[in-house]
């Protein structure tokens, strides 16, 4: 509804309860006063339960409603059906705007869309929209505005302040050639970027699709309450016929009495509390969620982490930081300088965590022409051609997939197998640390959740053991390739009711995935294919934001329950007190409309979820 509308309702509620209290008090019940204000009121309603009638829809509320109160009127009880009618105008409005309202605090809580972006312009800052920008552009961001798209830093250092972005409160320290994301916000220098994405693709614009889409995928608990509904009003509406006609045939008793009653039932049986409450309190999930920095994907991804038995996790730069550090290079032929080059060559092409490290490290000057071939074998490693020689470069599995004499290396660390043309060169070293939260955040999932914790890698048993064991990780497996974790969590998928959630970094294990009941992408909004892939994904690197997902998913479908429970109850009293002739007309539409709000005000109970300190 339009706010004009809004107003025009409200214009005639207000006539249509004036003229009722002058038909009912100084004009002594003038009949055509009534009809007067009952029409005022309820006109727009009339028509709306005809239109539909010729639609073929007849149970629906406002056809229920028109065939209540034109049954008072004609027992003559015109106050009650006037009545009626406001109170369910009136209740309409509040419903609308309570919903409104929450609409908009969440997406007031999800305060990432940029206003405005100063682009250069015939060298002259000017304020265009987001969506006017071009890839390329250049754009100034001054202290305390908001980046309004993607792009890397060409000038200036700054912190920006991620919180909205990703729930992560400290400010991320940023300088040139760091790629940064809209939404975010500059907090104390002035910084210059280069887009690289248009407003469209950027990621505030992917956040808002996501969250805004979520709605599209039911919860069963949504699911259900359509379906009750679909049951549920037209038994109450045989009901209400029989009670009608039943009792006076039998008992002798009047009529009057019975039809009224019966009418009473017919108000009830509108399901709007029902209708409008459920999915309300998982949009609010999805919404706070998204505040906390986890996007979820659609209402049924809320209720099935609540029914979780295991969690699998990818190791690199899921369980650890993905930051690899070289601890040694072994060369037999060439110089070391030589060995790394060739590998900085060999994955320039790759965003495997090993590659960053590689390239980040040495820092080479790469000339782009010299790679002539370049292949990503995942969980194996690459094969490259620089100029014209042919480099692999990954674990024992890449060699001896290439049949290449080699010596197998017994030490700590991830061990990165180097040969040139066929021919075993030497091997790297490398470390990765186990991110500071993921013990936390395990021992939580097993102790306060009874959830399971799997550990699934590419890399070698030696270190898959070690790092299991330093986290006091359930189960795992090791040297597995994508479609090997893929047959693994299909396996445990049928060896368990219920669900699996998988949590990966987005590299390579999309298929994952995919795969699991619940796949949960971590590392934000970089990777395309993960966010593709996965049902959730969080924006941060912290493991423990799955606890996070799952408090909120718990409270979020408690109060779901208590918001089915509540309308039910309610209902099901009131009918029993028309039965027994308790309540009137009136005071059913009331209760409706009560319902709505208390599960509306329920529903933003969760807003007031705080992330616990130990979450963060
Ligand atoms: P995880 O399952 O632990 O996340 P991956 O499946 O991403 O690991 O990788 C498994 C193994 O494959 C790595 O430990 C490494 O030996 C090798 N590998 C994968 N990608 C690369 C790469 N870009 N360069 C070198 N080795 C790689
Ligand atoms: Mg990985």
């Amino acid at each position: 509804m339009t706010e004009e509308d809004n107003r025009l309702n409200i214009i005639l509620i207000i006539i249509s309860s004036l003229l009722l209290i002058i038909a009912s008090t100084i004009l002594k019940g003038n009949k055509i006063l009534y009809i007067i204000s009952y029409l005022i009121v309820g006109i727009e309603i009339i028509i709306k339960a005809l239109k539909n009638l010729l639609k073929g829809h007849i149970i629906e509320e406002n056809f229920l409603m028109t065939v209540a109160t034109i049954g008072a009127i004609l027992i003559g009880e015109y106050t009650e059906a006037v009545a009626v009618m406001l109170l369910y105008q009136i209740g309409e409005l509040i419903e609308d705007y309570a919903s409104d309202n929450t609409r908009k605090q969440i997406k007031n809580l999800m305060d990432i869309k940029p206003e405005y972006a100063n682009v250069l312009n015939n060298n002259k800052w000017e304020k265009k929209k987001p969506e006017e920008v071009k890839i390329k552009d250049i754009v100034l961001i001054k202290p305390g505005e908001k980046v309004p798209l993607d792009g890397k830093i060409i000038k200036g250092e700054t912190l920006l302040d991620m919180k909205a972005l990703t729930g992560e409160s400290l400010p991320k320290k940023v300088c040139v050639g760091d790629n940064i994301l809209n939404g975010c916000i500059n907090q104390n220098k002035a910084i210059e970027i280069e887009v690289s994405n248009t407003y469209k693709e950027s990621t505030v614009s992917k956040i808002l699709n996501l969250v805004e889409n979520a709605n599209n995928k039911k919860a069963t608990k949504e699911k259900f309450i359509t379906k009750f509904a679909k049951i549920y009003t037209p038994i109450v509406v045989v009901l209400a016929l029989l009670l009608a006609i039943l009792p006076p045939l039998i008992t002798n008793q009047s009529w009057h009495s019975w039809i009224y009653k019966s009418l009473s039932f017919l108000v009830v049986s509108c399901p709007c509390a029902l209708v409008i409450s459920v999915p309300l309190s998982f949009f609010v999930g999805i919404g706070l969620s998204a505040k906390n920095g986890i996007l979820v994907k659609g209402s049924n991804h809320l209720e099935d982490l609540s029914k979780v038995s295991t969690c699998i996790f990818d190791k690199t730069g899921t369980l650890t930081e993905g930051v690899f550090k070289p601890q040694k290079i072994e060369s037999i032929n060439l110089e070391e300088k030589e060995v790394t080059k060739y590998a900085s060559y060999a994955e320039y092409y790759s965003n495997h965590p090993i590659a960053k490290c590689i390239k980040d490290t040495y820092q080479y000057k790469i000339d782009k022409t010299k790679i002539k071939e370049f292949e990503e074998l995942p969980g194996l490693g690459i094969k490259a051609k620089i100029e014209d020689k042919t480099i692999l470069i990954g674990n024992d599995k890449l060699m001896e997939k290439y049949h290449i004499t080699y010596h197998k290396v017994k030490e700590a660390g991830t061990i990165l197998y180097i040969a040139m043309n066929n021919k075993y060169e030497g091997y790297m070293i490398l470390d990765d640390k186990i991110k500071e939260d993921t013990t936390k955040a395990i021992r939580k999932l097993q102790e306060n959740y009874q959830i399971k914790a799997i550990m699934l890698t590419g890399d070698i048993e030696e270190i898959a053991s070690s790092v299991s064991k330093k986290l006091n990780i359930d189960k795992y497996y090791a040297s597995l390739l994508p479609n090997n974790k893929v047959e693994i969590i299909n396996k445990l998928k049928k060896e368990t009711i219920n669900n699996i959630i998988f949590v990966g970094d987005g590299i390579n294990d999309a298929p994952a995935l995919v795969t699991a009941d619940i796949g949960i992408a971590m590392g934000g909004i970089g990777s395309d294919a993960a966010i593709e892939a996965a049902d959730i994904v969080i924006m941060t690197d912290n493991l423990s934001k799955i606890i996070t997902a799952l408090e909120i998913a718990k409270k979020t479908l408690k109060i779901a329950k208590e918001n089915i429970f509540l309308a039910i109850t309610i209902k099901l009293i009131i009918l029993l007190l028309t039965v027994i002739g308790i309540t009137s007309m009136w005071l059913a539409v009331f209760a409706d409309v009560g319902v709505s709000i208390l599960a509306i005000g329920n529903s933003l109970r969760l807003l007031k979820y705080k992330d616990k300190e130990e979450n963060l």
